[in-house]
């Protein structure tokens, strides 16, 4: 997977860039292009949903390279700034608005300096903390908050049996078993659900406790949501996949972009100032390659647009979730966070069919169309919507009160599930 990644990310910057007679199988920077953003971005986010982490713990080349550091570096400690819970969800910000200003889906470039640079610091992390494990990819890494999400709604995991463990707690005298090196950090005997595990499978049968096994996907939101949930994952569904990730995968093909980005450009001239309409930045800051560039305008308004869906994203969320809350017994944090929980389906299908996007516009550009493509993705995030509102009803079952009251909490929170559904589907069909 090293070897596999490092060509398909390095050997397309070092060549010339494609022209429109080429195509995904003739063509090195459209295969690369093709085989990271159209296949391994969206199917790696089906396939934790599916199966849980095992991109990670299995095939991810960065995780691979950051343990092989951290098997030979300094070993040190782990310090308190890197086990800020926020880090992850920082990053994915931060990757995906450079991700859209430098155009990282349509250059080679910019996806050395994104990939490869988030590669260098993960060795870097590695050679530095911990002995064997993986600092990187449990407190830094720009996707694990999302595949963290991902495999919570996940119908295999590791389950661990905790009569099973104690029962084989080794007799006085007798040698305890060798330890499992959980490189990701997992505390084994107290785990309960698939979050933070990468499924790489050392732990399994450790004492005769843990087995891959299956499960409900509504299991982990449900019954152990309550405990787990913070407020970095409810900002993480809401603003950033719910808001923001939206916002990034649809601004290319939005009227409303085109406005604002007019408004803007009107607000400049008014103020007499018209250089910002047509100054631009390197490549590696802002778009800029011959016949495709943009401009400050452009890059503001896309900011703007990005922070706008943020917001948009928590006003229709939020008071949605504070009502359920409340009408589960009164203001509860914990309430709160359990009921974003509920969220994850709708927000993940919505991730996973706006990727699809880029394999779809991929292939239409090269004459492969995917017959129904848009209507099965509607009717996808028209299901997972669904889901989520099938978890929220369980979720306030938890906290017993009344079916009326059940209803209400459910009613509240289908107004961003409703909202986000619409909005994908008329960025689908419309
Ligand atoms: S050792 Fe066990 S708990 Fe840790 S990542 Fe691997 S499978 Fe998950």
């Amino acid at each position: 997977m090293i070897a596999v990644y490092l060509v398909l990310l390095l050997g397309p910057a070092l060549i010339p860039l494609p022209a429109r007679t080429d195509f995904i199988w003739n063509n090195a920077v459209r295969f690369a292009q093709f085989a990271f953003w159209g296949v391994w971005w969206p199917f790696v986010l089906l396939s934790t949903a599916l199966v849980g982490r095992f991109w990670c713990g299995i095939l991810c080349p960065e995780g691979a390279l950051s343990e092989w550091a951290s098997e030979r570096g300094a070993g040190r400690a782990i310090p308190a700034w890197l086990k800020w819970p926020g880090w992850p969800t920082v990053a994915f910000i931060m990757t995906t608005i450079y991700g859209q200003l430098t155009s990282v889906y349509q250059y080679p470039a910019p996806a050395v300096v994104v990939l490869g640079g988030s590669t260098l610091a993960a060795i870097a992390i590695g050679a530095r903390y911990g002995k064997a494990k993986r600092v990187w990819c449990r407190f830094l890494c720009p996707v694990s908050g999302v595949f963290g999400l991902l495999a919570k709604i996940a119908p295999l995991h590791f389950k661990v049996d905790g009569p099973a463990w104690h029962r084989a707690q080794p007799r006085t005298g007798t040698k305890p078993p060798v330890a499992v090196n959980c490189a990701p950090l997992v505390p084994i005997k107290t785990m309960r659900g698939a979050g933070g595990c990468h499924m790489c499978g050392r732990c399994s049968g450790y004492r005769g406790a843990i087995r891959l096994a299956w499960r409900s996907p509504n299991e982990e939101i449900v019954a152990v949501g309550g405990e787990t949930a913070n407020g970095w994952e409810t900002f993480l569904i809401t603003a950033v996949l719910m808001g923001m990730a939206t916002g990034a995968l649809q601004w290319s093909g939005s009227a409303l972009y085109v406005t604002l980005k007019a408004q803007i450009a009107i607000w400049c001239l008014n103020a007499g100032v018209s250089w910002p309409l047509d100054a631009s930045l390197p490549w590696w800051m802002l778009t800029n390659y011959p016949g495709d560039r943009m401009t400050l305008v452009d890059g503001a308004a896309l900011l703007i647009f990005i922070a706008g869906a943020g917001l948009l994203a928590c006003v229709t969320c939020l008071p949605a979730l504070s009502a359920g809350a409340i009408l589960l017994g009164g203001w509860s944090r914990r309430r709160f966070h359990h009921l974003a929980q509920a969220l994850i389906p709708v927000a993940a299908a919505g991730l996973f069919c706006g990727l699809l996007s880029l394999t779809v516009t991929q292939l239409r550009m090269d004459g492969v169309r995917i017959p129904m493509i848009d209507e099965v993705r509607s009717l996808l995030v028209g299901t997972a919507g669904f889901w989520s509102l099938y978890l929220v009803y369980s979720i306030a079952g938890r906290y017993g009160p009344s079916r009326f009251a059940r209803l209400g909490v459910s009613a509240a929170i289908s107004v961003p599930i409703v909202a986000t559904c619409g909005v994908w589907a008329l960025f689908f069909l419309g």
